[in-house]
């Protein structure tokens, strides 16, 4: 994982929060609302932590994606990809097979473990999904990953009755997420907006 930020995006206001040096945990401050990162209503979601572990893209919640390969063969027409990071990971593939093979057996770590030289991608800030070029910054980008979050939601009963639920009312935050959308192709606030998000469809 890589170190926290000084700073984090306030996740109740959208200002800046700051890390406040004196503590050893991270532990951040917005001076314009208040927020305090060491509330006990926020969770820090990291995998390390057997607290939050369950809400990282790291964990093995499989999920099944159908209905993305245009093909007659009707077993092509899904994926099954072993967590979020594996789907998210292989995005920076190019080759279709390749990808498909990437996303259905790497496990969220070893996904996680390969990023750094699957990094081609940033110099033309475009990924790839079954053959298809999508912008870094464009709406069809986003809606491709609320498409797999959406996924994950509808295919994996644990997650979506158990992990979820425990989670209802917190503020999550991730200290560990990047905020550079051109650096990382989920940003700790697209993060955040997705689980926000399906915390609503509950
Ligand atoms: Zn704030």
């Amino acid at each position: 994982m890589t170190e926290p930020k000084n700073s984090i995006i306030c996740p109740v206001c959208g200002k800046t929060a700051k890390r406040l040096p004196i503590h050893v945990n991270p532990l951040y401050r917005c001076d314009e609302c208040g927020f305090l990162s060491s509330d006990e209503n926020v969770v820090n979601i990291s995998y390390g932590d057997p607290r939050s572990a369950s809400l990282s893209n790291l964990y093995p919640h499989e999920f099944i994606l159908y209905g993305l390969y245009p093909t007659t063969n009707l077993s092509e027409k899904q994926i099954t990809c072993p967590s979020m990071e594996s789907f998210l990971q292989g995005l920076k593939i190019q080759d279709k097979d390749l990808q498909n093979i990437f996303m259905r057996n790497y496990s969220g770590m070893a996904a996680y473990k390969m990023s750094a030289i699957l990094n081609d991608w940033k110099d033309s800030q475009t990924l790839w999904f079954n053959g298809v070029p999508y912008n870094r910054y464009s709406d069809e980008y986003t809606e491709l990953i609320t498409k797999a979050y959406d996924a994950l939601f509808e295919t994996n009963v644990i997650f979506r009755e158990i992990v979820l639920p425990k989670f209802k009312g917190k503020i999550l935050i991730h200290t560990t997420g990047k905020d550079d959308r051109s650096d990382t192709v989920l940003t700790e606030e697209e993060f955040r907006y997705q689980l926000n998000r399906l915390m609503k469809r509950l």
